[in-house]
């Protein structure tokens, strides 16, 4: 069983696929060479990125994500305020210390190569990490592939159905998962709980669930506040603070307009996804490009709904996380594989699942509320413009997390009977994704980004 405390990472942006991932990778990398006593012997790293992560690694932070991997920094304790001072050192030096440890003279232009139009046998998002001796001979030579929401996986692991954990209620599909709350009189929320404590003890979820919580209610809060505009060349202006603005302004007037709870959840979302554009301390849900529909759907429910409590919050994440594992184990959460709908179209579905769960659904409609949300996702491409995880990302959040709402509110009201089961749609996805074209899968070659004109 995939674990819904992997699902839910703490990290930075913009992208889990191609922040995160690379940056565990480098990690990862580091580990091996210890593993193998080499880091003393070290005095040159290389660092080759392929697919996707060539195409629209610069965009996305990967090239960051590598430096700061390097320098033994973790995606989950990293702090935000502390990355431009540390590259700007190591760029500055020419050098870099190894797992903060070990230094060695790093030339960026010649050490960090994106071989462009190439790709690695498993997978679009691949890295090969080299380390070489004082002679320039090779050390270890390492492959890791980003399969998306910063899951690492080598070669070898890629085929591997990963270490057998004994789970109470183990489901591969959505079918056994509903089957199986029926048949123990739990709900989705319970059953994934006594899972995830098999796997890791009731103290550990408790505990991570909290932290997931807290990051995200701390990144809508930020993302609020801060006004001026996101990195990178297009100079898009943050919207968050000035809706933020307009919507209280607008408080206690008669005025309001009856969809305005929609305007406050697109706020959530937007706030979330301009904090991850501009690097800031984000949840996967299931991903980055995707981390703001989750905690917006949340949010939404605790300030209109006024449910404050803690066990709330945990139903919403243990049920939206059963969601997200589904569609991981049977298809891909990952843009370069399957394009948005197993991003924006996932997080949606994991949403209304949650939200159909606080507001008192069934195991039956809370799949029928995390079926409608990914079926109206299915087909969506991945044309992020630029390269850069800001147009569409950021108002597709907004949209998602609206869709994620009337996904939930519609399966409320029936019976949790409907035609197209969430199993099909999964599956739906993955046959999508495997036929759409690559241009349209996190390569910036297709769609909006080529559309949208630089200027
Ligand atoms: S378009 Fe969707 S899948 Fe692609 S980077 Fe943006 S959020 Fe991620």
């Amino acid at each position: 069983m995939i674990s819904a405390l992997d699902l839910f990472k703490i990290g930075i942006g913009p992208s889990s696929s191609h922040t995160v991932g690379p940056m565990k990778a480098a990690l990862r990398f580091l580990e091996a060479l210890a593993a193998g006593k080499r880091l003393g012997d070290v005095r040159r790293v290389l660092v080759e990125l392929y697919g996707s992560l060539a195409l629209t690694g610069r965009g996305h932070g990967s090239d960051t994500a590598v430096l700061l991997g390097l320098a033994g920094q973790r995606p989950e304790t990293v702090d935000p305020d502390a990355v431009a001072p540390l590259l700007l050192r190591i760029r500055a030096d020419g050098r870099l210390a190894l797992g903060g440890v070990r230094d060695v003279a790093f030339d960026e232009g010649r050490d960090l190569c994106f071989n462009m139009g190439e790709v690695l046998p498993v997978h679009s998002n691949g890295m090969r990490f080299h380390a070489f001796d004082g002679d320039g001979r090779e050390l270890a030579v390492h492959d890791y592939y980003s399969i998306g929401g910063g899951f690492i996986v080598t070669g070898e692991e890629s085929g591997e159905e990963g270490p057998t954990v004994s789970v109470p209620f183990p489901f591969a599909n959505a079918a056994d998962l509903v089957a199986l709350a029926q048949a123990h009189g739990l709900s989705i929320a319970e059953l994934v709980r006594a899972n995830e404590e098999a796997m890791h003890g009731p103290g550990a979820v408790d505990e991570h669930l909290r932290r997931v919580i807290a990051t995200m209610r701390a990144c809508i809060d930020r993302g609020c506040r801060t006004d001026g505009e996101l990195p990178g060349p297009f100079k898009v202006r943050r919207r968050a603070p000035s809706l933020r603005r307009k919507l209280e302004n607008g408080r206690g007037s008669n005025a309001v307009a009856p969809h305005e709870a929609f305007d406050w959840v697109s706020l959530f979302a937007i706030a979330v996804n301009e904090e991850n554009a501009a690097g800031g301390k984000v949840v996967t849900a299931p991903t980055n490009g995707a981390a703001g529909i989750v905690p917006a759907v949340m949010e939404y429910h605790r300030r209109f709904y006024g449910e404050e409590d803690e066990a709330t919050a945990f139903t919403f994440l243990l049920t939206a996380a059963a969601v997200g594992i589904l569609a991981k184990m049977n298809a891909s959460i990952s843009g370069a594989e399957v394009g948005c709908q197993g991003e924006v179209g996932v997080a949606a579905s994991m949403a209304a699942a949650g939200l159909a769960a606080v507001l008192g659904g069934t195991p039956a409609q809370v799949e029928n509320a995390a079926e409608i949300a990914l079926e109206h996702h299915l087909g969506m491409t991945c044309d992020p413009v630029g390269g850069l995880v800001q147009i569409p990302c950021i108002e597709r959040n907004a949209m998602g997390a609206v869709k994620a709402i009337s996904a939930a509110s519609l399966a409320l009201k029936g019976d949790g009977h409907h035609y197209v089961s969430l199993d099909c749609a999964i599956r739906t996805m993955r046959e999508t994704g495997r036929d759409m074209q690559t241009k349209y899968k996190e390569t910036s070659l297709g769609g909006l980004a080529v559309n949208v004109v630089e200027c």
